[in-house]
């Protein structure tokens, strides 16, 4: 079944099941690099202090060596830009962002952050410079305190009030009998799907990375909470190059460039407006789909 194993799923696995037992332990960032993933060679370099300028440049990759999973992939990305991506489940979405994250190196080409070639750098040197608001959040035994620190380890309580006032996490969290010393299971018992996003919103704000990597969620999560996660992911996002795994019309229309992926080839690049006028497989999706969705 490995085919049906992704990596960002992995991610949070690994996260759930490992952290509930060492929350808040430095041991935490080694769990990034657990087995199962590329080998760092010791001769990787270091990556310093990033604008966030990615640049993809023609690459191919594949996880069996028949087939491509990607292939030929160019595009650059400006600091502090947002990106989406767009297409059908299978059209390779998450494995560029396993790319970017370094879990794979492509098989061809090259991914580029601020013109220094990622296959180059440490994995943990490259993560440093990201964070990552997905579906499934990586919430671990322990306090919401602990969690929302996990963004940076050696943040004061102050600044993680303030990350969390900026997240919009902080009304829910003070309403809880214990506010920032709830315990929270690896499930998250006790607190929502919308809930949890905006705590991993405050931590990656604490993180104050230069990247950040977003997987929009698909369930419902209530109108209230929906529009604090959005305020909260402008904040977030601002100044910030990021890559969406774009659900909702408002994020996609709202990207500086679309990507449309679709059996792991770019198809279309471009904004909204561009892509509408182009009248392709974007503007079909929109007019078919994406319209109907947000209503
Ligand atoms: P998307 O995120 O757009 O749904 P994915 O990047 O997850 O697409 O998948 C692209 C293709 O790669 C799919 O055909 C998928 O089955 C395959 N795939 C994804 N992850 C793995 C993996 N770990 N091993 C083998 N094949 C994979």
């Amino acid at each position: 079944a490995r085919q049906f194993t992704r990596p960002l799923n992995d991610l949070a696995n690994q996260f759930n099941t490992l952290l509930s037992a060492i929350a808040g332990a430095e041991r935490v960032f080694s769990i990034m690099d657990e087995p199962d993933e590329i080998s760092d060679e010791e001769t990787h370099g270091e990556l310093e202090e990033v604008t966030g300028e990615v640049t993809f440049d023609d690459v191919s990759f594949s996880y069996e060596k028949e087939e491509n999973t990607v292939t030929n992939i160019s595009f650059r990305v400006q600091a502090g830009e947002s990106v989406a991506f767009v297409g059908p489940t299978g059209a390779g979405k998450t494995t560029m962002i396993s790319l970017l994250s370094r879990f794979y190196d492509p098989d061809k080409g090259a991914l580029l952050v601020d013109g220094t070639d990622t296959s180059t750098v440490k994995r943990e040197s490259l993560r440093k410079h990201m964070a990552f608001v997905l579906q499934d959040s990586f919430l671990f035994q322990g306090t919401i305190r602990e969690n929302i620190r996990y963004g940076r380890l050696n943040a004061s309580d102050e600044e993680i009030v303030e990350a969390a006032k900026l997240a919009n996490a902080h009304s829910f969290i003070s309403r809880l009998p214990d506010g920032y010393d709830t315990e929270i299971d690896a499930e998250g018992g006790g607190i929502s799907q919308g809930q949890k996003q905006l705590l991993s919103i405050a931590r990656a704000l604490l993180s104050d990375p230069s990247i950040l990597v977003l997987d929009e969620a698909t369930s419902s999560i209530d109108t209230v909470t929906e529009l604090k996660i959005q305020e909260a992911l402008e904040r977030l996002m601002k100044g910030r190059t990021s890559f969406v795994i774009a659900h909702r019309l408002n994020t996609i229309q709202q990207a500086d460039q679309i990507i449309v992926l679709h059996q792991g080839r770019m198809i279309e690049k471009g904004s909204h407006e561009e892509l509408l006028k182009e009248g392709g497989f974007y503007a079909d999706l929109y007019n078919s789909q994406l319209k109907k969705e947000t209503g």
